[in-house]
């Protein structure tokens, strides 16, 4: 098995084993790419969302949060382009009877010879010191081949999803001879078009004229809400909307645990913008959002932007924050200029003018909108699949003394503080234990556990990404003082009680990741 598909299983398995995230309905064997989170994926979940709420709305004067509706007037994905355009292009292999995205399966191979051109460049690593990787790059006839490969699949993938070419598609993949990566079989169906929208019936109206949808992204809500909310809070253009929420979308293929669910949560900002000064707002948002990612501590390597080589229809300029998964490279968020498409379009099928009247102009007009969209589940996924590390316990001589530890950020971690007690039969011990843990609850999320040994219950806090635990001993009855242990360096002091919320609170507080 190769490392990034046993580090990608173990994350799954600690995901499940420690109460972070179970598969929906599982007494019933499941439902496919359909999750359930548990108590502390529920708190890490809401960490999330708080951390982002925080940025975009509390830290923005100029943006406002709403909570729209899951369901909306069926005309809603007329008039967005859902119902014509929000398609897959779906192939079948007969052989298997599996089903693939056709892109996706291009894009897969592309990444199959990206892998090659990393092998070379590691392998060339090692060779020569001074090793200039850029030169490399340019200059080596293998890397250059491959590379040359690589941009002409590129084009013609994007030539074709812009087309809407099917056929053109199934050519590709003929031609590149790629087979089914569960059966290596090459006996390929013709590729046609899915749409991605489940759909379901009004109780009180029959036929196709009581077909409702369920979101396939939360944008749309804040869109046709645009004058409602730019009426009421009387915000000038430049303002945002944001807003979190669930959406709905019927994917072909949904194997990478919560990567690709059909079932998953959007956080999503709208930003109103002049007409024409769309691409100053965009470069903005890019950098801003980038910001809000790297706050976490995230290591500049893990991150990337993508530029899309083919455009949404509603699209003039788009882009992904893509990281690096277990799995490779991956979209996390996208930032796409979406110019006047939504509200015209809008304005167009309902007849009410979605317009702003700009008082420095002294004029009306549809604004343009810049779109930052991050999946709530994905950016968990990158957060859990950066914080989980196998290592010998700092401080061991001994290689085989492992634990597992997931170093969230402290401002995410489901449990801020545990308090244990050491002894869980003395029961002067576990009195205090429990005062201390009646304080401390009014600050942060904390936990109380005797339930074992206090090697155990560290090593349990250290799995569920807990950045500090209080031990509460027979010395403390004495002399009102606990000793604190850091959940990454493993230091222990000894520290006044009084003093245990104002320490704790400190380091988890989310303001020095806003600041
Ligand atoms: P992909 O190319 O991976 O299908 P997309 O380009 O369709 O994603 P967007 O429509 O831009 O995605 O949605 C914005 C964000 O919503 C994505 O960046 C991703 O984080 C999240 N997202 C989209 N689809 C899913 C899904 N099926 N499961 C989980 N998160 C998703």
């Amino acid at each position: 098995m190769s490392q990034q598909s046993d580090q990608f299983k173990r994350l799954v398995a600690h995901c499940k084993e420690y109460g972070f995230i179970y598969q929906s309905s599982e007494v019933y064997d499941g439902l496919a790419a359909v999750y359930d989170y548990g108590p502390y994926g529920a708190e890490l979940k809401n960490n999330i969302k708080r951390y982002w709420w925080r940025a975009m709305v509390d830290m923005h004067e100029n943006i406002v949060g709403i909570d729209a509706a899951i369901f909306m007037h069926p005309k809603t994905w007329k008039a967005s382009g859902h119902v014509d355009a929000f398609n897959d292009p779906l192939i079948d292999n007969k052989d298997s009877k599996r089903r693939y995205r056709a892109d996706v399966l291009i894009e897969d191979h592309i990444a199959k010879i990206e892998g090659k051109i990393n092998k070379e460049v590691t392998k060339a690593k090692k060779r020569f010191d001074n090793f200039d990787e850029k030169m490399f790059r340019e200059t080596n006839g293998r890397v250059k081949g491959y590379q040359e490969k690589i941009n002409a699949i590129t084009e013609r993938l994007a030539t074709a999803m812009t087309n809407n070419d099917m056929e053109e598609l199934k050519a590709i993949i003929v031609d590149l001879d790629i087979a089914d990566p569960d059966t290596g079989s090459r006996n390929w169906t013709d590729v046609r078009q899915f749409n991605l929208m489940f759909s379901t019936q009004l109780g009180n109206i029959a036929g196709t004229e009581g077909k409702l949808y369920l979101r396939p992204e939360t944008a749309q809500g804040i869109f046709v809400n645009f004058l409602n909310v730019q009426k009421s809070t009387r915000q000038k253009i430049p303002f945002g909307i944001a807003q979190i929420g669930k959406a709905f979308r019927n994917e072909i293929v949904a194997r990478q645990f919560i990567f690709r669910m059909r079932e998953f949560e959007q956080m999503e900002m709208q930003f109103f913008v002049r007409p024409g000064e769309e691409m100053k707002w965009y470069e903005y948002w890019k950098e801003v959002r980038m910001k809000w990612h790297k706050a976490l501590g995230t290591p500049d390597e893990k991150l990337r932007y993508h530029d899309h080589e083919a455009l949404a229809h509603y699209a003039n300029a788009a882009l992904d924050i893509e990281f690096e998964f277990p799995f490779g490279f991956k979209e996390l968020e996208g930032i796409h200029s979406r110019t006047d498409f939504d509200l015209a379009s809008h304005s167009e099928l309902s007849g009410k003018k979605m317009q702003y009247f700009d008082p420095e102009l002294n004029e009306n007009y549809v604004p343009y909108v810049i779109e930052t969209s991050i999946g709530v589940d994905r950016m968990f996924l990158a957060t859990m699949s950066q914080a989980l590390v196998n290592e010998v316990v700092p401080g061991s001589d001994d290689p085989n003394n492992k634990r597992d530890v997931l170093k969230i950020p402290p401002a995410l971690a489901p449990v801020k503080c545990a308090i244990l007690p050491l002894k869980r039969n003395e029961e002067a011990i576990v009195n205090k234990a429990k005062d201390i843990f009646n304080q401390l609850k009014l600050s942060f999320h904390c936990q109380y556990d005797d339930t074992g040994s206090i090697g155990k219950l560290y090593r349990r806090q250290d799995a569920i990404g807990t950045p500090f635990c209080i031990t509460v001993d027979f010395e403390s009855l004495e002399d009102n003082m606990v000793t604190i242990r850091d959940r990454d360096t493993l230091k222990q002091e000894r520290v006044s009680i009084e003093k245990v919320a104002e320490i704790v609170g400190k380091k988890v507080d989310m303001k020095h990741i806003l600041a």
